[in-house]
This record gives C-alpha cells, sequence and structure tokens, in this order.
C-alpha cells in the first residue's frame, strides 16, 4: 500500500468569488513548478473545490513532501491511498491495513468520516462509518472512538476508486506567489535582505531583485554568493529576475564628494533611487529592504527618513521590528543562513565611515547632494543601462 496522490488544503479566507479561481490557478501554477524538478510525473487538477495531485509514474514521497511544503498559500499536504472498488469486504481489509501502517498499534482516539460521490455504493456514510469504525475496533485494541474531538479523522471518498487519507502534514501557509503583484528586492549578500524578500513571497508576491556589485571593491566571488541567495529564494517564490547594478562609479564619485559620515546614507539613497527606476521599468508596485529599526547607523529611524524620502513606491520592510536573533532563526529555516554567512565582502565593508552619522538630517544631506551635480544624472544613467539581468531559479 502506498501513497499515489496528495490532497493540498489551502485558506478558505479571503478567496470568494472570483478571487477563489485566480487563487487556486495560481496556486496550481507553483505546485506545478515546485513538482517539475521531481523525479517522476505528476497530475494537478482542481475538482469541486479541492487541488488534487496525482503521481502518474513511481516518486520519492519525501521529495515530493518537502517540495509541497515550500508552496505558498499551502495550508496542509493530505497524501492519499488509492484503491480500486472490489466490494465492502476489501474495503475492511484495505483501511485496517492503512491503519496498520501509518500507526502501527498506537493508543489513538479517532473516528471514520466517510462520503460517497456515487450512490450505488452498497452502504451509505453512516454505514461505512460504523462498518469501518467496528473494523478498526476489532484489529487495533489501543484505538478508541472519539467523534467530537479524535486525534485521527480517517476520510474515506467512494468515487470511481476509494481514497484513503487521515494525515496532514502542515504547509507553508501564506498566499500563491503570483496573487500579490510583483515587488523590486534590494538584495545584498547579507543575512537580512533574502529573509525579507521571502516574507513579502509568502504574501503572495512576486519577486524580483536588485544588487548592487562595486567591483573591483566588490569581488566576483561576492556576486556570485548573491545569485546563490536570489536562487535560495527561488525555492520559495519561483524564477527570481535578478538585475545587477555597477555601483562602483558612483560610489566613488560620493566618497570623493562627499562627508565621509554621510556616505552609506547618500549610497543607500542612490540605491533606492535606481532600484525604484528599474522597479518602474520591470511593473513592480514596491521596494523590498532588509532593514529593522537600529540594526546599524544607517537603520535609525532619522536615517530610514533620509533613505525613504527618495522614493515614490512604496517600501517594504518586513524585518523593520525583528531582533537581529530572530532574523537568524528564520534565515537558518528556509535555508538562506549558509550562504549569507560565507565570507565575501559586500560594497558596504569596503566604504565604511568610521563615524558614520546615526542622525543625519535631511536638509545637509540635500545639501551636500548638490556637491554630486555636475555628473550623478549622467552616472545613474550609465549604471541603468548597462544593468545586467541574471534569472536565478532553482537547480
Ligand atoms: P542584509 O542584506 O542582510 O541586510 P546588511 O545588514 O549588511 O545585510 P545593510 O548594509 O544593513 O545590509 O543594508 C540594509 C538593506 O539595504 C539590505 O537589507 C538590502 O535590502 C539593502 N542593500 C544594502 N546593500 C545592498 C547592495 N549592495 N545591493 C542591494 N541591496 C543592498
Ligand atoms: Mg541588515
Amino acid at each position: 500500500m502506498v501513497f499515489q496522490s496528495f490532497l493540498i488544503k489551502y485558506g478558505e479566507i479571503g478567496v470568494k468569488g472570483k478571487n477563489r479561481y485566480r487563487f487556486e490557478d495560481a496556486l496550481i501554477q507553483q505546485i506545478k513548478y515546485a513538482l517539475k524538478k521531481c523525479e517522476g510525473t505528476f497530475a494537478v487538477t482542481k475538482n469541486s473545490g479541492r487541488i488534487y495531485v496525482e503521481a502518474q509514474t513511481p516518486f520519492d514521497y519525501d521529495e515530493v513532501v518537502e517540495r509541497l511544503g515550500r508552496v505558498f498559500g499551502i495550508t496542509a499536504i493530505c497524501p492519499v491511498v488509492h484503491i480500486e472498488d472490489n466490494g465492502v469486504e476489501d474495503l475492511c481489509r484495505s483501511v485496517e491495513e492503512y491503519m496498520r501502517r501509518v500507526y502501527g498499534d498506537a493508543e489513538k482516539t479517532f473516528k471514520v468520516h466517510a462520503r460517497r460521490a456515487r450512490k450505488d455504493y452498497p452502504l451509505n456514510s453512516q454505514e461505512l462509518d460504523a462498518k469501518l469504525g467496528e473494523v478498526i475496533l476489532d484489529a487495533f485494541p489501543n484505538m478508541r472512538v472519539d467523534v467530537h474531538n479524535p486525534e485521527i479523522t480517517l476520510n474515506i471518498e467512494i468515487r470511481e476508486r476509494i481514497y484513503l487519507y487521515s494525515q496532514s502534514i502542515p504547509g507553508a501557509m501564506g498566499m500563491p506567489v503570483g496573487t500579490g503583484g510583483k515587488g523590486m528586492l534590494l538584495l545584498s549578500g547579507g543575512i537580512d535582505s533574502p529573509v525579507a524578500g521571502y516574507m513579502i513571497a509568502k504574501r503572495g508576491v512576486k519577486i524580483d531583485a536588485v544588487y548592487f556589485h562595486a567591483p573591483p571593491y566588490t569581488s566576483e566571488r561576492a556576486l556570485e554568493k548573491v545569485v546563490d541567495l536570489a536562487k535560495d529564494v527561488s525555492r520559495y517564490a519561483g524564477p527570481v529576475y535578478l538585475y545587477v547594478v555597477n555601483f562602483t562609479d558612483i560610489q566613488l564619485y560620493i566618497y570623493e564628494n562627499c562627508p565621509h559620515e554621510e556616505l552609506t546614507i547618500i549610497m543607500r539613497r542612490y540605491m533606492m533611487r535606481i532600484a525604484e527606476a528599474i522597479a518602474k521599468e520591470t511593473d513592480c508596485l514596491g521596494l523590498i529592504t532588509g532593514e529593522s529599526i537600529g540594526q546599524v547607523a544607517s537603520q535609525t529611524m532619522a536615517s530610514l527618513l533620509c533613505t525613504n524620502e527618495v522614493c515614490t513606491l512604496p517600501v517594504y520592510r518586513p524585518l523593520i521590528a525583528y531582533d537581529k536573533e530572530d532574523i537568524v532563526t528564520l534565515a537558518k529555516k528556509i535555508g538562506t543562513y549558509e550562504t549569507s554567512i560565507l565570507p565575501y565582502e559586500d560594497c558596504c565593508t569596503i566604504f565604511v565611515a568610521k563615524h558614520p552619522v546615526t542622525k543625519p538630517n535631511l536638509g545637509i544631506i540635500k545639501k551636500h547632494e548638490r556637491h554630486l551635480e555636475d555628473r550623478i544624472d549622467e552616472l545613474v544613467q550609465t549604471a541603468l543601462d548597462t544593468k545586467r539581468l541574471i534569472i536565478a531559479a532553482e537547480e
């Protein structure tokens, strides 16, 4: 007896009417994408308000469960056993075998919940519940019936074939990617930004990303690391379009013309401006960063005010109130941490001032930015014109 399909449960709240179709279709697409790299072939179908994943060839159960477990919008994954309809006695034997295989002689409370999709079956649902309940009680002395609050609900669905399931594996929750528009993630090589991308993707948002690369101050290895992080995010979010912007000339120009303690803030303002320009070109509806209040000098509320001021799109900062420890815990859970801690320098570690301002004044920052008037527009335009696109997808 093996599992041949999975019943996919998804949140019902907010998926009524027209939204329901959009939600289900996006979920089906994400499920198909998640299973593309799995051994075996699968049919993903929608049938009377349910989504089924049915294996059409042998497959690796653990791999499939692991991949389905990363699809946002799924609340639970129920592995299903299919049996042919060879009469009631045969069904009784199969139920006993199913319970033995899944629960052994564990001490559990249970109820049977049978449904008939065709009315020509010799027993009706109540009769089936009673009959199969008895079979289980006879075969497993440790099992007790509890119809109100059972630990196990054994579902039996009588269709062309008969489906048995009782287990419910928790899903990734959230909303299917693609139902919530698209956002532009500012992805650095650090711990925070990939986690921020994951969190926003979980709300159904497709993720594009931009990385500001400053060769030779940042190495090719640092870029490879960011590509790897984008791939890590794509395990949940689907393929990530990563725009790599050469930031060297802008960074040097700021370095030469502005006070060093304001370097990070001014650099950040240019990153935001460029990210926003690319976001608008690519139909992104907002920017996403890994910022968190007070984490470093450039992320005090006064600094965030200065950075935010150049943006007209909303900036989503899902980690804004998170402690670093909590971010690390999440990074480990989603599998980005190991890549993030690889030691290749990112551009901030080279152009860091000894005493960066923690309470920048917007008026003063703007005044100092005027020192850049001569060439900055041209440099920004060149950075935009020379950006490279890398499509990061799970291998
Ligand atoms: P992390 O990316 O994990 O936050 P970090 O904390 O070192 O690393 P900060 O220097 O604090 O990064 O930058 C704050 C945010 O600004 C980042 O979360 C990221 O969204 C964005 N950012 C910083 N540097 C870059 C870069 N080189 N390219 C793209 N985005 C960047
Ligand atoms: Mg950070």
